[in-house]
């Protein structure tokens, strides 16, 4: 049965197509220099390429009500979100470590908020046309970016990494040009705040530029303390305490990226979320065969962004925020102090706990860091697929038995160096006298079994451009539950086949 809007508005709870007069928008209620409200310019026959279930659910919404026209058109920008005031929001940033000024959102456009049963969200468009911040860009984004955007969002959720979601990708016909000739999509995006560090950057600069501090820099972090860290507010510098909590999200974000092996790609300050969410996603990419000087981004020429940088590429962004909110603080000393007792802290505690729990160790040792130390010295040595050497181990008994480590033994060119790594990884269980039941199944919740390396991502890609869109289907059921051995999805845990080893993903997008 084709259900019609009336039945999804009667059946639905939700305010998204709620018969208010108007969406909230906490952010709109900023003064109007902040951004621009404009009408999208949407996409022409549009149709839905995939949903995500579980971020329709935030929204109190049914995944299968996005599939009528009505949502569609929304979703391709072309009709309004009842209530919705679209606008896009100016900022500014650094790219590839220089000041690249005013930026903006060139090519998304937030329609409004929707309370979900568990917060509220805002609903964000992006590749619905033109904006006043577009620069040279056509203000599109491609089916094919829009598909990792999308599939990685809801993977990095399901792997309970802090992340902006993906509600749906809606796509059409529209040639839109890159390197080659592709088509336009939308992927409609959801977080509770798209503010970026670059956010701040840009009314600081503003400030420096007419030699007085701009008050949209105050308004600013007055916004985001009153709205997503009240706290703040309670401390005697509430400035100094939004950077301190701005730098502790960013150290546990950041310590969670390096212990799944993920690569953002483009860390950029305008690509920081002020929320410490994983935010805006192009050329990333997981660790395959380790090697901690990986450079995901073709584009990257320099490595800046490489695997081993993100920690100190993260302070670093951390300072150009906190030379923003400078004039706010009033002190150098407090401002750097709120960076440095918020990131490394939770930073090291967070990437000790993480990397703690995909050893499987549960009691502390005196020589747990060296051990830590030299695991990654000799990962990076024998350079094994990452994922699925953590979680092969996850599989093995206490004490090593005729073939029971071949499945990790596999993995490496030499077995000798692979055994006596793992003596010693047994030497550190039984020092603990670890439970081989409970290890595995805490092991199991560790080390995820299934993470979107780029060739599956490529094979969805290509078979998309048929318009077929399964395999997105196939690899979003999968993604959602990495931790769950899922034997259906088997193949999509396999090391990546010969044809991928030449893909190539820049900041084309
Ligand atoms: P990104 O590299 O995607 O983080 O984008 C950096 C800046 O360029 C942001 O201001 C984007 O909005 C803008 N931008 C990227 N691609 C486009 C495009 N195709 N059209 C307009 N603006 C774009
Ligand atoms: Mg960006």
């Amino acid at each position: 049965m084709r259900m019609t809007s009336t039945d999804i508005t009667d059946t639905v709870q939700t305010p998204l197509w709620s018969k208010q007069p108007s969406l909230p928008n906490t952010f709109a209620r900023l003064p109007e220099t902040f951004y621009t409200r404009l009408t999208p310019a949407g996409l022409p026959s549009p149709y839905l390429v995939a949903v995500s279930d579980d971020a329709a659910h935030l929204l109190g919404l049914e995944g299968n009500a996005l599939a009528l026209q009505e949502f569609v058109d929304v979703f391709a920008g072309n009709q309004p979100l009842p209530g919705g005031a679209p606008l896009a929001a100016v900022y500014s940033g650094h790219q590839f470590g220089v000041w690249a000024g005013q930026l903006g959102d060139g090519r998304a456009h937030l329609l409004g908020e929707v309370q979900g049963p568990h917060g509220a969200w805002e609903i964000q468009l992006k590749g619905a046309g033109r904006t006043p911040y577009s620069r040279m860009g056509d203000g599109r984004a491609v089916l094919r970016s829009s598909i990792r955007e999308f599939l990685c969002s809801e993977a990095m959720a399901g792997l309970g990494i802090p992340t902006t979601r993906a509600l749906c990708i809606v796509g059409a016909d529209l040639p839109v040009r890159r390197e080659t000739i592709e088509t336009a999509a939308v992927v409609t995006r959801l977080s509770p705040s798209f503010v970026r560090f670059g956010s701040f950057e840009h009314w600081a600069a503003q400030g420096v530029n007419e030699n007085a501090p701009k008050p949209e820099l105050k308004q600013l972090a007055d916004y985001v303390i009153d709205t997503f860290m009240p706290e703040s507010r309670d401390h005697s510098s509430p400035y100094a305490s939004l950077l301190r909590e701005v730098s502790r999200r960013t150290g546990v974000l950041i310590a969670h990226w390096q212990a799944v092996g993920f690569m953002h790609g483009v860390m950029n300050t305008d690509n920081m979320s002020i929320l410490g969410l994983t935010l805006d996603y192009g050329p990333f990419g997981f660790m395959e065969a380790f090697d901690a000087a990986h450079i995901c981004n073709h584009s990257d020429h320099a490595g800046r962004y490489a695997y081993a940088r993100q920690p100190e590429v993260a302070h670093w962004n951390l300072y150009a925020l906190g030379s923003a909110l400078l004039p706010l603080i009033g002190d150098e000393d407090v401002a750097r102090a709120a960076i440095e007792e918020g990131f490394a802290p939770a930073y090291d505690e967070t990437f000790a706990a993480l990397i703690r729990a995909k050893l499987g160790l549960v009691a502390t040792h005196a020589n747990d860091e060296a051990f830590m130390t030299s695991t990654f010295a000799f990962l990076q040595a024998h350079r094994p697929d990452y994922t699925l050497f953590f979680r092969g181990l996850s599989h093995l008994p206490n004490q090593a038995a005729p073939h029971s480590d071949d499945a990790v033994r596999d993995l490496f060119i030499d077995r000798a160096a692979c055994d006596a790594w793992l003596a010693t990884w047994r030497d550190r269980l039984n020092a603990e006298q670890s439970n081989e039941a409970a290890r595995r199944t805490r092991m199991l919740r560790a080390n995820p079994k299934y993470v979107l390396r780029n060739w599956l991502a490529e094979n969805a890609i290509r078979k998309a451009r048929d318009k077929d869109y399964s395999e997105i289907a196939s690899l979003l059921q999968c993604l959602r539950r990495p931790y769950d051995e899922q034997p259906e999805f088997a193949h999509y845990a396999a090391l990546p086949p010969d044809w991928a080893s030449g893909l190539e993903v820049s900041c084309s997008s």
